[in-house]
């Protein structure tokens, strides 16, 4: 029976607003967190719990000992801000200029401040460990999940379960994945280097602009004819500057873009082909090039057996047609980097609502969330602790 730590939770749901709104009134964009993390580690000590600070930088990393021995269970959530101009008319608008949590980071870290009150409260009842990971700069390459496995924040592990609350996806709506969640998502640089001249006269020059648009096009091809159509990626070109007069003809080209895969061998291949086409384009002109393929974040790929686990007692907190299996989405998310390393599930919580004006993309400047997801992914995130440490699940 975990129903009376349920309902704990949900008590606490106003100070976990009021806990929001102050975060979201003052965001701190990744690797630059100063006092959000000071706060989190505040909160926590002010429960007695167990708080490493300085973790891989700037993350905060609790521990809630359990009355009886047994397994460790980590729950993570990320605590960074966008930089972005807050342009929503509420009166928890960001005091800070460019800042925002345009993301959801700040209901995450309330979320996990509330689930770790309440486990405290109950841990004699606990049959184990449960480690708390507030993670810094999910939001900007290489992230801060790294850096925080490199430090140690997974040592003894045994799973790991996470969660983002989905501006369009509506409240009440709880969206899982087997197996690939999210994409990798890399991106790259070419520069082309040709020989300007006059405009009249192209056979004295090698043309940069004219080499640039026809690798452009080659670039079109590796997901249609290099790779397998059992897998999937995206290759798009996001720039292209080149020359800058009417008469003269351009010595450089620059090309900037990015791509998105699952498979780790598939995204070899693509950053091979690209290198490939960058090379025998180049040189079927006369020109050189330069490339330049920068790796983001690992594909997130989700445990079969904890995906089926959260879908189990999902269907218990919200109604059950409400439990979906989504597609796998290219965006990406260092929650990944985890997955790596232990086995766990990474959940999307609706938090879309019309009524509240909660209708707009993550990173858009008037960014909101339904609130009441807070107490979707606590409640999610409790009853994971408890079915997987005691089983002991909800309704038994
Ligand atoms: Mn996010």
């Amino acid at each position: 029976m975990i129903e009376h730590v349920l309902s704990k939770f949900k008590e606490l749901y106003p100070e976990l607003i009021d806990i929001r709104r102050e975060l979201h009134m003052y965001p701190e964009v990744g690797f630059k967190e100063v006092n959000t993390p000071k706060k989190i580690a505040e909160y926590l000590r002010n429960l007695d719990i167990e708080v490493q600070t300085g973790i891989g930088g700037n993350g905060v990393v609790g521990r809630i000992r359990g009355g009886k021995p047994g397994k460790v269970v980590a729950l993570r959530a990320d605590f960074d801000a966008l930089p972005i101009q807050d342009e929503k008319e509420v009166d928890y608008r960001s005091k800070i200029p460019g800042v925002m949590h345009a993301c959801g980071h700040d209901l995450h870290t309330a979320v996990l401040l509330g689930v770790a009150k309440v486990l405290n409260e109950v841990k004699d009842e606990i049959e184990g460990d449960v480690v708390l990971i507030h993670q810094f700069a999910e939001e900007i390459i290489p992230g801060g999940a790294k850096a925080m496995i490199e430090a140690g924040c997974l040592d003894g592990v045994d799973v790991i379960y996470g969660a983002h609350v989905m501006s369009h996806e509506p409240f009440g709506k709880v969206g899982i994945s087997e197996g690939y969640m999210m994409a990798a998502g890399d991106t790259f640089e070419i520069e082309i280097f040709g020989k300007g001249g006059h405009g009249g006269m192209p056979h004295t020059t090698v043309d940069a602009l004219l080499a640039g648009c026809q690798l452009v096009m080659s670039l079109q091809q590796i997901v249609s004819r290099r790779i397998d159509p059992n897998e999937s990626a995206v290759v798009s070109v996001c720039s292209f500057n080149s020359g800058e007069a009417s008469n003269v003809i351009s010595d450089t080209a620059k090309i900037t873009g990015t791509v998105r895969t699952f498979d780790e061998n598939v995204r070899d291949q693509v950053e091979k082909t690209i290198e490939t086409l960058v090379k025998t384009t180049c040189e079927g002109v006369g020109a050189t090039s330069s490339y330049k393929y920068t790796r983001g974040y690992p594909s997130l790929k989700n445990d079969s057996n904890e995906t089926k686990r959260i879908e189990r007692l999902a269907k218990k907190i919200v109604d059950e047609d409400k439990v979906v299996h989504i597609p796998k989405i290219t965006g990406m998310e260092d929650f990944s980097y985890y997955l790596k390393e232990v086995p766990g599930t990474f959940v999307f919580v609706g938090g879309g609502n019309p009524e509240i004006n909660a209708i707009y993309p993550h990173h858009h400047p008037k960014f909101d969330v339904d609130e009441r997801a807070i107490i979707t992914i606590g409640q999610l995130f409790i009853s994971a602790v408890f079915d997987y440490l005691n089983g002991t699940s909800i309704d038994t």
